[in-house]
């Protein structure tokens, strides 16, 4: 039986390492990122919830002979599976179910699994794998030839966050509690990656210092591991995007300066104290600040993230985050729409929330009413704009980056509102 992965558009890393499984269980297994493949067997990683509507997403679910969904999305499988003609859907961690759901078929005494008997969904609870070092990855040739913000591949390093973000899935799916890999296991893989051609690796993870964590922040664990990746790619062909501000300090972020391609990305979600608590972020705009400007300190170059739209923003709480902008100069911005994603918190408390409170509802009457954009989308729009004249050197925006800007955030605001579509359809079945 020939079983295909299918990884739409981007190679997981999940969808690697389950390759992984596969082969050495003795499957005859590929992995592709092309929807048109045909394959006995189907396994489809998915990240996002708006991939459930692509009508090429759903295309493949409907002709494949048998398939299964994992990854994120599988925190709500009862909209995986009222969506797609799937055959059932991982709902945890896939390294312990993917063997026996492959060669048995999907089954109650699977942990971790959802699938329909009779129209009901039937689901197991999933199981946190205990011991993350793993077998080598299948690496597909072209992994070499991706590139996801810069970087070839994004690999992990551990699962889970002590953090317990609104918005984000990463607690929810993998737990509040730090598991590492080794960083024998970490840095073999990386070796292999290179000898197939890989040049230049991220680390995801959530924040990349909880590296090693035990009862508190293990610095040497994580500025080891820096210093082993560096020295098999190269500082240059090394990233490690995501920090919190409060898990950073001169030693962190000198081994970043050091041993990567100095750049380090803060959530930094808000400026307004109140919507930061609101979103249970625990930080403040002050220790955002300290935190940019110990990056800046140390050589460090900083990107930040910020969420706009997040039920009950005021005005004078976006005003609060145009003006951490001015005052933190970031080298880089990334502004999204608040985006209540199944199974976090945010979705619920977005549910709650009549529309006509909803800034994604309300068309903007302000500065960009010509532009016809909601006013979720104005803000956003707005703090990418204000992110290019607030950099150390400010940037002017010219026609094709202002077209590309308006872009996004149309697209995002699309893609936000059929997430809270259906959140609604599913609503009986998923509060
Ligand atoms: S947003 Fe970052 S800090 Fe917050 S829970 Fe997610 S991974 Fe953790």
């Amino acid at each position: 039986m020939k079983t295909t992965i299918v990884s739409p558009k981007i190679y997981t890393y999940g969808s690697l390492v389950l390759g992984g499984i596969l082969r050495d269980r003795g499957h005859a297994v590929s992995i592709t990122r092309d929807l048109s493949s045909e394959g006995d067997l189907t396994l489809l990683s998915l990240f996002s919830t708006s991939q459930l509507l692509d009508p090429e997403i759903r295309e493949l679910a409907s002709r494949a002979p048998r398939i299964y969904v994992g990854g994120p999305v599988g925190l709500v499988p009862e909209i995986v599976l009222g969506e797609l003609e799937v055959d059932a859907v991982v709902v945890g961690e896939g390294e312990e179910v993917v063997a026996d759901l492959v060669e048995g078929g999907p089954s109650e005494e699977i942990s971790g699994l959802a699938f329909l008997r009779d129209g009901v969904v039937v689901k197991t609870d999933p199981i946190p794998v205990s011991d993350l070092d793993h077998v080598m990855p299948l690496i597909p040739d072209d992994l070499r030839s991706q590139s996801v913000r810069g970087a070839n591949v994004y690999i992990e390093t551990h699962r889970g966050c002590l953090g317990g973000c609104t918005f984000c899935q990463v607690p929810r799916f993998f737990g509040r509690s730090i598991r590492s890999r080794s960083l024998e296991n970490i840095l073999a893989e990386v070796r292999e990656m290179k000898r197939r051609g890989v040049t230049r690796v991220a680390v995801s993870g959530g924040t990349g210092s909880l590296f090693g964590y035990g009862k508190e922040v293990n610095k040497e664990a994580f500025i080891t591991l820096l210093k082993g990746l560096a020295e098999i790619l190269g500082p240059k062909n090394l990233s490690v995007p995501d920090m919190r501000v409060d898990f950073v300090d001169e030693e962190i972020l000198e081994a970043v300066r050091r041993y990567t391609v100095g750049w380090v990305f803060f959530g930094i979600e808000s400026g307004s104290p109140g919507i930061l608590r609101a979103m249970k972020k625990g930080t403040t705009p002050e220790k955002s600040l300290e935190a940019v400007e110990l990056a800046h300190q140390s050589g460090v170059k900083v990107g930040g993230s910020f969420i706009v739209g997040y039920p009950g923003e005021m005005e004078e709480d976006y005003q609060a985050t145009l003006d951490f902008m001015e005052e933190a100069m970031l080298e880089d911005v990334f502004a999204s729409v608040a985006e209540p994603i199944p199974g976090t918190p945010l979705a619920k408390i977005a549910l709650d929330l009549p529309r006509e409170d909803n800034p994604l509802y309300r068309e903007h009457a302000g500065e960009y009413r010509a532009l016809r954009i909601s006013e979720a989308e104005a803000r956003c729009f707005n703090l990418m704009l204000t992110g290019m004249s607030c950099k150390p050197v400010p940037r002017i925006v010219d026609d094709a980056t202002y077209s590309a800007f308006l872009q996004e955030v149309r697209t995002q605001g699309r893609d936000v509102r059929r997430v809270m579509g259906l959140l609604e359809k599913y609503k009986d079945r998923i509060v």
